[in-house]
């Protein structure tokens, strides 16, 4: 086997794989293939570009971004250091200067003597050793097929429609009832009863509400079962009422009223701790989505540990592919990394960069790697992406839904979040102090 890894992309994911293994004294030869063969979104051929917000999220404690942050920072990240260095005024997020941030990025990889940047795209998988691909949502289409072969699944190409995820504990329960339509099955959906004015508004601040616009390789090809739910307040202002809002079939339980629209709510967990908003995947701006999503009653203060999107995505079944080292079940060696496996967001990516970084660079020295603990946002992540397979995998972001339940009998938001992160933060500790004798520091 060989001694140095491969890494295919230089992007959030394969940026920081590389940075974490050479710090480590592994040879790495990490491919990029822009700016010969360009991507539709990226603009120059620097590693780690952003190709949209140049915003890497909250960096406020207790939020969980921040969290995913100051682990990564534990580990000397590269890409949230370059992130640190060359921030902009941003309120409570960590936004940064796109150029200087990706040209750091890119020097600091270019420089070190562990690392060999070849600009070329790779069109198959290499078969000489350990591998992580990390090629990202725009992997190159032959690349794709190479992947699609290798595991078997058809993967590629569509648009990742997220409804926004709401924090069970903010939601007004006085003002919403559970029950299933027809009462068939248990009452597994939380419903928000909408009466004929509340239901008018808010299809026309749907209509109206600021949306993101499409990049123009982005054509919006919709699946008619799959439609945002602006798409369908356009369409016509009974539309909703005749589709994923419907109130046939649920009614009060005490009352027995029936509504003029009733918006659904599906757990997202199976500790309760978060509900799905069914049927509400939307180009909706972020803070449109928080003004006109908390008009339904029962969400006025409703706080949203992930907000719906619809963007051209990739990724592959991960809890079915991947063994808890990121790398393939059947092919023990071919890591994944980024957001191809269903992570969601450039933080997120870099973080499942570290990780299958670390994986390898164990599995090359031929020692045995323990994953991070499952109350660190390392450890919810990687548990998203490894856990059990499920009938639906859809990418994720960290939120503090991921986490174990154990610490969140805390009522109090805010004192619940601080009590997840501190700790977190000391189950890292535990973890890097165990593991860092045999896997090195990046220091
Ligand atoms: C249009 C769009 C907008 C987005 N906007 C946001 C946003 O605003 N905020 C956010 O958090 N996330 C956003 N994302 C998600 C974002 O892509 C990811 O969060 C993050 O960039 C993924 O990191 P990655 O390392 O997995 O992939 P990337 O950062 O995309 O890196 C993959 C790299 O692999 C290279 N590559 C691809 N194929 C090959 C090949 N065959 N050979 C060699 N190199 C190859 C690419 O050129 C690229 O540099 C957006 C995604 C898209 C597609």
């Amino acid at each position: 086997m060989n001694d140095y890894l491969t890494i295919l992309g230089a992007g959030l994911a394969g940026s920081e794989a590389a940075w974490q293994v050479a710090e480590r004294g592994v040879s790495v030869r990490l491919y990029e293939m822009r700016p010969a063969t360009p991507t539709p979104a990226h603009k120059t051929d620097n590693c780690a570009e952003l190709v949209c917000s140049n915003s890497l999220g909250n960096n406020q404690t207790p939020s969980a971004p921040h969290l995913l942050k100051e682990e990564l920072r534990k580990f000397n990240s590269l890409v949230i250091s370059s992130g640190d260095s060359h921030s902009v005024p941003a309120g409570a997020a960590l936004a940064v200067d796109r150029n200087l941030f990706s040209q750091n990025i890119t020097q600091k990889l270019s420089e070190h003597p562990n690392i060999t940047l070849i600009r070329e795209e790779v069109t198959e998988i290499p078969t000489d050793g350990p591998v992580i691909i990390a090629t990202g949502p725009l992997t190159s289409p032959k690349l794709s097929e190479s992947i699609s072969k290798l595991i078997g699944q058809e993967y590629l190409y569509f648009y990742d429609a997220l409804s926004p995820i709401v924090d069970a504990s903010t939601i007004d329960y006085e003002k919403t009832f559970f029950a299933s339509r027809y009462d068939k099955g248990s009452d597994d959906y939380l419903n928000c009863p909408i009466d004929a004015t509340q239901y008018y508004n808010l299809v026309r601040e749907l209509n109206q509400g600021e949306k993101v616009p499409f990049k123009s390789f982005e054509k919006p090809i919709y699946f008619e079962g799959c439609l945002p739910v602006e798409e369908l307040a356009s369409r016509g202002e009974k539309t909703l009422a005749f589709g994923p809002l419907k109130p046939v079939g649920l009614l009060h339980p005490e009352t027995k009223k029936q509504f003029h629209a009733v918006v659904q709510l599906r757990h997202e967990n199976k500790e309760g701790t978060a509900f799905n908003l069914v049927g509400f995947q939307t180009k909706l701006t972020y803070p449109e989505q928080k003004r006109i999503f908390r008009m339904i009653p029962g969400l006025e203060n409703a706080e949203f540990f992930r907000f719906g999107a619809i963007h051209r995505n990739t990724f592959i079944n991960a809890p079915d592919l991947l063994s808890p080292e990121l790398d393939l079940k059947t092919n023990s060696g071919i890591y994944f990394a980024g957001q191809i496996i269903g992570v969601e967001g450039y933080v997120e990516s870099v973080a499942m960069g570290l990780l299958a970084g670390l994986s390898a660079v164990k599995r090359i020295r031929g020692e045995k790697y323990f994953t991070p603990p499952a109350d660190t946002a390392l450890g919810s992540l990687l548990s998203h992406v490894t856990g059990p397979p499920r009938s639906s995998y859809q990418p994720m972001n960290i939120n503090y839904g991921l986490f174990p339940v154990g610490q969140k009998k805390i009522r109090n938001k805010l004192e619940r979040n601080k009590m997840i992160a501190s700790k977190a933060l000391e189950s890292l500790s535990q973890w890097i102090d165990s593991i860092n004798g045999e896997i090195g520091s990046a220091a």
